[in-house]
């Protein structure tokens, strides 16, 4: 896969970037999926400053964060035009009461969102992006075969697709084909 900086692959801000990661854990497009194997799960949580404090992750926890994740992408996938999807808000909902969020003030009174381990950390950054209004600009790029979670830069947050570079070349040579194809055919 080519890599670029540039357009809707750049991170998202704030505490989005870290529900984005965490999407993109699973990358649809080369089967990669970074949750799926403890050791990998355990270097991400590193890499994001979530060391558990238990042993290594076990296959509860990277269960439920599998489930967390793709409900999270059913919720981006609705921000990209998609239906919205009652299952995976009752999923969060059920994730939420097991992984408490709590506020706290800072000394000037100002509020955070936090949450101890891994889910309540990442429902946070979810919940305090979707009270600050930056939520919808999170999206799933709406190709079955991609599905990378990316922050719509566009003025009017009309973007579909995570980067035309990557992304629409791929449907362009989709296109393509399926027109060879067609003139081929007898
Ligand atoms: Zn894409």
């Amino acid at each position: 896969m080519t890599t670029t900086d540039s357009s809707n692959r750049a991170p998202a801000p704030g505490p989005l970037r870290l529900v984005q990661e965490f999407v993109n854990t699973l990358d649809v497009e080369e089967g990669r999926d970074l949750l799926a194997d403890r050791e990998t799960f355990a270097a991400w949580l590193q890499e994001q400053g979530l060391a558990l404090t238990g042993p290594s992750p076990g296959d509860r926890d990277i269960a439920a964060a599998t489930e967390l994740r793709e409900a999270l992408r059913a919720l981006l996938r609705a921000n990209a035009g998609g239906e919205p999807d009652a299952e995976a808000a009752a999923l969060v909902n059920r994730m939420s009461a097991q992984a408490p969020v709590r506020v706290e003030l800072g000394p000037d009174g100002a509020a955070t969102l936090r949450g101890a381990g891994v889910l309540a950390a990442v429902l946070a950054a979810a919940g305090t992006a979707m009270l600050d209004g930056s939520w919808p600009r999170l999206k799933v790029c709406v190709d079955p075969e991609c599905e990378w979670a990316f922050y719509d830069r566009s003025r009017n947050r009309s973007g579909h697709c995570c980067d035309m570079a990557v992304c629409g070349s791929r449907h362009k040579v989709r296109a393509y084909r399926s027109r060879q194809r067609g003139t081929l055919s007898p």
